[in-house]
């Protein structure tokens, strides 16, 4: 089964999270005319939620009828699936994606009582919870079918969101709170014949087939963590030794004694070293090259570093960061640099230069490591790239105003 990046537009065949492409199918004529969505259960799958959700929300966007009756989807008219795909895009950056690091892992929890009911996505990812706007009209359905967690019931099929966790999930006609009376159209509008939704494989992901596993379980809580885990593992550099003898070692004492050797000098030192086009080299960069005044420094060396860091290696971006942090993190003037934002300037500097990815700087912003230096600081220095990730936040929401129209 074709399958697509959970966030479409990020272009990158190495994007763990997948979702099966959404199909639909136009039955009926007149009046009568409905889209079924016949895989909306695996799509649903994919993001961890109840393939009502998505699927309410067409109704909300299209201002049309949904039903859901015996795993079929449908919304009420005729519409593409390209239609159904953007504004599933839509519901996605809206309902699923952790909106400080765009992690999918997320799970919906709901707060307070009556009229200060809220929704929240807490995201496994990097920890924070962040709210769900809770004018958008899907809201209203989600507190009224809340993502069950019947952790406590062993065997018997679960009937609510958390089924998700195993094989497809049954709506019979009243017996739950998903059967969404409210429509009143779950009345017999759809027939028995559940030929095509049968023949769609359901198939895992490709995230599933990173850790060895057949079912997404990422809408419960205790796998999900489990699952961080293991990803983590999966990040880990195997050539992480530093060897005192190494020739980055020698580049790092190189460049402590040469912080001012112009960018044809750094580089045919590491020619001599024989390290060209290795992501390691960054590393050094990033830590020797410049001084307390990194901020001011960063802007002449943006010509070397579009240079050494390879358009679009992650690797490459990462070990710069991993530099400066140590940089930052190391320096005794460490707690003034990064109280006055060094970080977030910095950053920026890079960013601007289209040096550092969005995708990248995100995930480092919001990973606390001690893979550089200790974790106390590591978070110190991620603390003072916070108006950066801020800045990220808000450019992003208003290129989607304008997109909206
Ligand atoms: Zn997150």
């Amino acid at each position: 089964m074709a399958t697509v990046n959970i966030r479409r537009n990020v272009d990158d065949k190495f994007y763990r999270y997948k979702m099966p492409s959404l199909l639909t199918k136009v039955e009926g004529r007149g009046n009568g005319i409905k889209t079924v969505i016949p895989n909306m259960e695996d799509v649903a799958h994919a993001l961890a939620r109840p393939p009502t959700y998505p699927t309410k929300f067409f109704g909300c966007e299209l201002g049309a009828q949904t039903t859901f009756a015996n795993d079929r989807y449908i919304v009420n008219g005729s519409h593409t699936a390209e239609r159904l795909r953007e504004l599933l895009d839509t519901f996605i950056e809206k309902f699923v994606l952790c909106p400080s690091c765009k992690n999918p892992e997320t799970e919906l929890i709901i707060t307070g009582k009556g009229n200060s009911e809220a929704i929240h996505r807490d995201c496994k990812a990097c920890g924070r919870q962040n709210d769900i706007d809770m004018r958008h009209k899907l809201t209203t359905f989600i507190l009224r079918n809340p993502p069950k967690k019947d952790k406590g019931k062993k065997g018997g099929k679960q009937m609510t969101a958390t089924a998700n966790v195993g094989g497809p999930m049954v709506f019979e006609k009243g017996t739950n709170g998903n059967g969404n009376a409210e429509d009143g159209s779950d009345d017999g509008a759809q027939s028995p014949d559940i030929g095509l939704a049968a023949a769609v494989p359901t198939s895992g992901t490709d995230i599933d087939d990173a850790l060895g596993r057949s079912d997404p379980i990422l809408g419960n809580p205790d796998a999900a963590e489990e699952v961080s885990k293991k990803l983590e593992a999966l990040n880990v550099d195997e050539d992480d030794e530093e060897d005192a003898n190494s020739p980055y070692t020698a580049l790092g004492s190189w460049l402590k004694e040469n912080k001012t050797a112009d960018d044809a000098a750094v580089i045919s030192k590491i020619k001599e070293l024989e390290i060209v086009g290795k992501h390691k080299v960054l590393l050094e960069i990033g830590q020797h090259l410049f001084t307390d005044e990194i901020a001011k420094e960063i802007g002449k060396r943006v010509s070397l570093l579009q240079v050494l860091v390879q358009a679009n290696s992650e690797k490459h971006q990462k070990s710069l960061l991993g530099g400066i942090e140590r940089l930052l993190a190391l320096s005794p003037q460490s707690e003034q640099l990064l109280a006055a934002g060094t970080t977030s300037k910095v950053l920026m500097a890079l960013y601007q230069a289209d040096i550092l990815e969005e995708e990248v700087v995100r995930q480092w912003g919001t990973h606390v490591s001690k893979k550089y230096v200790d974790k106390d600081k590591s978070k110190k220095v991620r603390k003072s790239a916070d108006a950066f990730l801020k800045w990220l936040d808000e450019a992003e929401e208003s290129s989607e105003e304008e997109d909206e129209d």
